[in-house]
């Protein structure tokens, strides 16, 4: 920042306060803008698209300035936020008519960052989490908020890896450190494109009761973010509900490329939620709900009773399909109570806020009895806990009108019978608008002028209003002329202004009490909020084992079985997403079997044919039976499951700057050291990311070591043909394949998954479907027939032979007459081709 010889008053009370926020763009209150100055004036000209100028006071010459209007100030704030940026806004605190000539009063009033938005309406399904991490060793406490809804909760995880994937999981807006959190940890964390806060200073002095949301042994983290949300939103953090502690692995563990591999939550694709998990299964009524919906899938449960209670929820709504609807209905005028009790504490209520939680309260005892009336015992027990904060509902029906405007401060807010003063107000206002309605009258009576008004304008108050056509008849000794317009004069009477100030006063009177009854019904609500939250986290469990429900009747899903054993049955298992957007009926279902011996399903079948569908097939079903909802299958029989891993290959991994082998393999590693008996593994084509016979040996090495030392079920496809030799070396390896067919010479993709290997591979087929030239598909045709006749014999069971040279290598040079036709190699002996996409046969 320029330093100036000597800087107005103003200016070195702006630097005064840039100080305490250098990681801030200060949006400064002067007069009706909110001005920017220095460096911040310049890049925030650039990314609001605001003229830069500059202060053109003499000492102030040449400071870079631009402004933003104070009533658009937030939606330049949300753009900034949007864009990781922090903003302080820096109000003033007095009305400068009473500065008299000294500076006005400023202080910042908020600190507004990406992770502590409050409102985001167009984000009302997703949770905003900003979360505060401490290192102690190689363990990281980790405690996060969504400030809105009120949601606290607190875990550890012991390594880095863990701590990435949490905060990735957690889709975490920005994430809060202490000055001594160490920097390295923070350096990889910025990589995968985390927003970090410092916090230097953990100030004591605030007062805080973190007893009410913490136990003690992991108070630090949660005092961080306290600390940090304290210092940046400066008001109450009533609406905070206890920390909810908890162990990752109490959960089903997927770490944050198993979540985005599987498209839970976005589209790979489109980053979009369409053509996702989320996007199938969410129909919530309420944005609680589909928050909530959003939780479940990113912490699948492992504990059968939990599921069995959801399950059962879920058959219920099915089995009473009038009464889900008409819960349904009641749900639909349920607004999101999380965030309107959010914005109660927070103190930016307003009465439509109020009325809208009236309006949800009002749903309740429908609610109820509908519920209550399906007669379920387990039902019935969970209903009737639901408070349904009957009193709130009445003080607003009381208080607040029906068509509450949005300001809070110009009256016309309060309902007539609720405050004996402020019914005398309004009434005096209301008599005073009769009596300019009679003097009117009179005049006219008197002037003999017809058209004659009365009229109010901020700068004369009422006045008397006479067309141009009618002055010559105005009584002047009465009137006294305080303005002239094209086609009118306006007067005013000694007798109307005497009434005027009687009116507004009575007007300004009732607007300040009306003010002060409503934030006094806002302080009632607020000692109430944890009955409303408590509302709400029932009324959201609710609305999402409906969906479910809605979801399993659409679809034809069916309660899956839990089994306490390794075994898996899933008969005639249907990909949910895939099936969804394929058009009639088109999609073919699947069985997937694991009995107690098998580990590993390896996978072979031409590219296109549905290896990666039917292994995503199983992913998708093992989470929704985990979550509670039914699974796309006939039938379903799946142990639960402790952690899911995934390898599938996808060239998104560009952003941590490894290589996409290099990921490859740190995820292979992941999973065969961290997977256990009771996980899942789904590896697509591991090993193709180099040269194919260290892809080969590394893929074989890898069946081998999960057969052997990690026994978790395990989906394995490939193109490595002779890696299907195995079956008859590895008890726990069983080979499928999905079926294709050749029918004059083009493919014809069945989508079958059947036993034993394929026996083709149809790369060249498939480069056909995708429209490659025909003269590279003929000339891929001559080379793959000559490599094939000069392709090696080896077997796989042992080890892999070092080749007599690089086959790629080979490749190269092999030269193939154009014209020359060569025969396919016919051999029932298994014939192993060093080449993936070789068509060859293999000894069944
Ligand atoms: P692979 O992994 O073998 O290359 P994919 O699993 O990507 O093949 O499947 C390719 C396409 O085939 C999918 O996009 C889908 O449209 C279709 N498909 C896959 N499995 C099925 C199925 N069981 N029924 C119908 N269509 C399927």
């Amino acid at each position: 920042m320029p330093q100036k010889t000597k800087e107005t008053p103003m200016m070195e009370q702006y630097l005064e306060y840039k100080k305490q926020y250098p990681d801030a763009f200060l949006l400064y209150r002067v007069g009706d803008f909110y001005e920017m100055f220095y460096d911040d004036a310049v890049k925030g000209s650039q990314i609001l698209e605001l003229t830069l100028t500059s202060r053109n006071k003499k000492a102030d010459e040449g400071i870079p300035m631009c402004g933003v209007p104070h009533h658009a100030i937030e939606g330049y704030i949300d753009t900034l936020v949007d864009k990781g940026y922090k903003v302080a806004v820096c109000d003033q605190l007095e009305n400068p008519a009473d500065a008299q000539g000294k500076m006005v009063k400023r202080g910042v009033t908020r600190v507004v960052t990406p992770g502590t938005i409050m409102d985001k309406s167009d984000q009302a399904k997703d949770n905003n989490y900003i979360t505060a991490i401490t290192a102690h060793k190689n363990v990281f406490g980790l405690a996060y908020a969504d400030l809105s809804t009120g949601e606290v909760k607190v875990t550890s995880v012991s390594s880095q890896l863990d701590l990435t994937n949490e905060l990735q999981n957690l889709d975490t807006k920005e994430t809060v450190v202490s000055g001594s959190f160490p920097q390295k940890y923070l350096d990889q964390l910025r990589k995968f494109g985390i927003l970090i806060s410092k916090l230097d200073d953990l100030d004591d002095n605030y007062t805080f009761d973190y007893s009410k949301i913490t136990a003690d042994t992991e108070v630090n983290t949660v005092k961080l973010l306290i600390s940090y949300l304290i210092k940046t939103q400066m008001r109450s953090l009533d609406h905070l509900k206890p920390a909810e502690s908890y162990e990752t692995s109490s959960y089903l563990l997927m770490d944050h490329s198993a979540q985005r591999n599987l498209e839970l939550f976005k589209n790979i694709r489109t980053n979009k939620k369409s053509g996702t998990l989320l996007w199938l299964l969410d129909e919530t009524k309420t944005a609680m709900g589909s928050r909530l919906l959003k939780q479940w899938l990113a912490r699948p449960l492992i504990s059968v009773g939990k599921l069995k209670e959801r399950q059962h929820f879920v058959q219920v709504f099915l089995d009473n399909y009038f009464q889900r609807s008409s819960f349904q209905d009641y749900l639909t005028k349920v607004y999101d109570l999380e965030r309107l009790a959010g914005r109660v504490a927070y103190g930016t209520v307003n009465g439509r806020d109020l009325i809208q939680l009236k309006t949800s309260l009002e749903q309740v005892p429908e609610i109820k009895s509908i519920l209550l009336d399906i007669g379920d015992d387990e039902l019935t027990a969970y209903v009737e806990k639901i408070d349904e904060v009957a009193d709130i509902r009445n003080l607003i029906d009381k208080a607040v009108v029906e068509e509450a405007p949005i300001s809070v401060t110009g009256g016309g807010l309060i309902k007539e019978g609720y405050n004996e003063q402020l019914d005398k107000y309004l009434d005096a206002s209301k008599n005073g608008k009769q009596w300019l309605a009679s003097l009117k009258a009179k005049e006219q009576e008197l002037t003999g002028i017809n058209n004659l008004k009365i009229g109010y304008n901020k700068v004369f108050g009422y006045y008397i209003e006479v067309s141009r056509a009618n002055i010559d008849k105005v009584p002047e000794d009465r009137y006294q002329r305080k303005q002239t317009l094209v086609n009118a004069e306006r007067y005013i009477t000694p007798e109307l202004k005497d009434k005027e100030s009687l009116i507004l006063e009575a007007e300004e009177k009732s607007k300040s009490l009306e003010y002060h009854l409503f934030d006094q019904i806002r302080s009632k609500i607020k000692d109430q909020i944890r009955r409303i939250q408590a509302l709400a986290n029932i009324l959201s469990r609710l609305d999402v084992l409906q969906s479910f429900a809605v979801v399993s009747e659409e679809y034809h899903y069916v309660a899956p079985e839990f089994v306490d054993k390794h075994e898996l049955k899933i008969t005639n298992g249907r990909h949910p997403v895939v099936e969804k957007v394929l058009s009639n009926n088109s999609y073919i279902p699947n069985d997937v079997n694991f009995d107690d011996k098998t580990d590993i399903l390896l996978i072979t079948g031409p590219n296109m044919s549905g290896k990666s569908t039917y292994m995503r097939q199983m992913a998708l079903t093992v989470i929704m039976a985990q979550i509670g909802c039914f699974v796309p299958a006939e039938s379903a029989k799946l142990p639960i499951f402790d952690h899911i891993f995934t390898r599938i290959g996808a060239a998104d991994d560009l952003i941590s700057g490894d290589s996409t082998f290099m990921v490859e393999m740190r995820e292979a590693n992941d999973a065969l050291k961290n997977a256990t008996a009771n996980s899942l593994i789904i590896f697509d084509e591991i090993g193709r990311g180099t040269a194919t016979y260290d892809g080969m040996a590394l893929a074989q090495a890898i069946i081998e070591y999960i057969d052997k030392n990690v026994n978790a079920m395990t989906l394995f496809s490939t193109h490595y043909h002779e890696l299907t030799e195995l079956e008859s070396q590895l008890p726990g390896l069983r080979n499928v394949h999905v079926d294709a067919s050749e029918e004059n010479g083009d493919l014809v993709f069945l989508h079958k998954v059947l036993p034993g290997p394929a026996d083709k591979s149809y790369g060249i087929h498939v480069a056909k479907l995708a429209g490659l030239p025909n003269d590279v598909l003929t000339r891929a045709s001559k080379i793959l027939s000559s490599l094939e006749e000069t392709s090696v014999h080896t077997t796989t069971s042992e080890s892999i032979k070092e080749p007599v040279a690089d086959p790629i290598k080979e490749a190269k040079p092999v030269v193939v007459e154009p014209a020359e036709e060569v025969e396919e190699a016919d051999n029932d002996e298994t014939q192993l081709s060093l080449f993936p996409e070789t068509t060859k046969k293999v000894k069944k």
